[in-house]
């Protein structure tokens, strides 16, 4: 009787062909569906390359990755990207989702692995999607409690056909997840997910494209401006916005009108914040402008300094548990670098928090990650690189230890003398560090005043944007090492 329940029926007629293959060519989707996301594409137009002409890849010995790995906040559009790749490459597209394996037999799911992959390998080239990978590729000991067989069978079923499959098989493997840390490390190593594509939460240019493609489909009315309804919606996801469109479709025919209006469009705002989740990654308008100084503090600073490298785009969209970021470029790669580079690493670290309380008067707990980074170079400096003048050049951390992990000391080793000493030559970089930094963003205020409104406007800042925006501040940017 337990085998004629609908579950037992459902999961015993498969251990083959649950994949689906979404091959209906009817409506192909290609990166144009996918608003934004500039570098997720960039990062993906090899592997579509790839798949395109693989010959031209095999023939000069190049390998593609087996594995990329979306990770970025739900309904940031990773499954329509993935599918975009797959359409742009005119390959099939096998498509599971780890959630599915969860409440299953022990040993379907790595059955269904088994035969996914076979099937695809037949296809081949083909991509393979595993999405929510994250139920089923969680690090041990994390969430769910105690061991769950099945979970580690499917994931280990999936490591064995990634690590069996030779690369002139012409497969890659996509997978998708919004918990990229809780995965099992076993997942991202060397040959397996060994790419990680970010995708983040649109800004305001990119809220009004995603804007864009969904209204297309509808009957927009001329009163409506899609431009005010982006500046109104920071936090929303792609999902969200298309919901938003949905909701005053829906409105509309219930108001047995034709097209949809701007009033209709503002009203259904509210309803898709009520009605999803998504105060996890919306920041309030506090918070925002508190973010808003805070990156602004540490791309000013790189801008200012000697030594840093120069700031490649600002955000104050979040990102994993950052509330915003600020990347830089190396100008060179460089293998050595030297105590100045440290130092000045050292003030641009401790920007964010002394933005935050030039600006404000107060400090967050937004700062306690550069805090930790910062004090871990430090250590680093003073312990390993011989870059303490009381010390000189003795290295007190062991060998082999991770260089920004950990203290990195053997305390076995110190007399007490001695670390003291280093605690107060570590806490001194800090204190001059945090002195410079202040110097600094007191005396260029202005210019601090101005980043913080653009990045609250824009929300992000790309690299030549910013450098217009220092220009017109009389600052000049970094071209070249100088
Ligand atoms: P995720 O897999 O990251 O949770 P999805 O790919 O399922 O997100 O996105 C859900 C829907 O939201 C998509 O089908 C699409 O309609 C819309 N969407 C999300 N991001 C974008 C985007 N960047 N451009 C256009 N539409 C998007
Ligand atoms: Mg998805
Ligand atoms: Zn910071």
């Amino acid at each position: 009787r337990q085998m004629n329940n609908a579950g037992g029926m459902k999961a015993l007629s498969f251990g083959q062909s649950k994949a689906k293959l979404n091959n209906e060519t009817n409506k192909q989707i290609t990166f144009a569906d996918v608003a934004g996301n500039i570098e997720a594409k960039n990062e993906l137009v090899d592997i579509v390359d790839f798949l395109k002409h693989p010959k031209k890849y095999f023939d000069v010995g190049a390998r593609i990755p087996k594995g990329v790995l979306l990770t970025g906040h739900p309904g940031t559009g990773k499954t329509l990207l993935a599918r975009a790749v797959a359409g742009e490459a005119g390959v099939p597209f096998f498509h599971l989702s780890g959630s599915e394996f969860v409440e299953m037999f022990v040993g379907v799911g790595a059955s269904r692995v088994r035969d996914l992959f076979d099937q695809a390998k037949k296809a081949s080239p083909a991509i393979i999607f595993i999405d929510e990978i994250d139920a089923v590729g969680r690090a041990r000991g994390i969430g769910h409690g105690g061991g769950n067989d099945e979970r580690e069978q499917t994931l280990n079923q999936i490591l064995v056909e990634m690590d069996g499959f030779e690369p002139t098989e012409k497969i890659v493997i996509i997978a998708a997840t919004n918990r990229a840390d809780v995965l099992d490390p076993a997942l991202t190593r060397p040959g397996r997910f060994d790419r990680t594509v970010f995708l983040d939460l649109p800004d305001r240019k990119d809220r009004r494209a995603i804007l864009e493609i969904h209204a297309h489909e509808k009957p927009i009315d001329e009163s409506v401006d899609l431009e005010t309804i982006a500046v109104r919606t920071p936090g929303f996801s792609g999902a969200d916005l298309q919901s938003l469109l949905n909701e005053a479709a829906i409105t509309t025919a219930k108001n047995n009108q034709t097209t949809i209006t701007q009033t209709v469009l503002l009203n259904a705002i509210e309803k898709v914040m009520v009605g999803t989740e998504r105060a996890s990654h919306m920041n309030t308008v506090d918070e925002r402008k508190i973010i808003a100084y805070h990156e602004a503090g540490h791309a000013l600073l790189a801008s200012l300094l000697h030594h840093s490298d120069p700031v490649h785009k600002i955000s104050i969209i979040a990102r994993g548990n950052a509330g915003g970021y600020t990347l830089k470029l190396p100008l060179i790669e460089k293998k050595l670098n030297t105590r100045n580079y440290f130092l000045d690493e050292l003030v641009m670290t401790l920007g964010g928090y002394v933005a935050e309380k030039l600006a404000f008067g107060d400090v967050t707990t937004g700062p306690s990650n550069d805090l930790q980074v910062a004090t871990n170079l430090a250590r680093t400096m003073v312990t390993k690189w011989g870059m303490s003048e009381l010390l000189g050049p003795v290295a007190y951390a062991g060998n082999g230890r991770s260089m920004f992990g950990g203290s990195g000391v053997d305390s076995r080793d110190l007399s007490s003398e001695t670390e003291k000493i280093i605690d107060s030559e570590i806490q001194s970089l800090m204190k001059h560090a945090e002195t410079r930094a202040t110097e600094l963003l007191t005396t260029h205020k202005t210019v601090l005043d101005a980043i913080s409104n653009a990045l609250l406007d824009h929300e992000t800042l790309e690299q030549a944007e910013y450098d217009t925006l220092l220009a017109s501040h009389g600052i000049t940017v970094k071209t070249k090492e100088s």
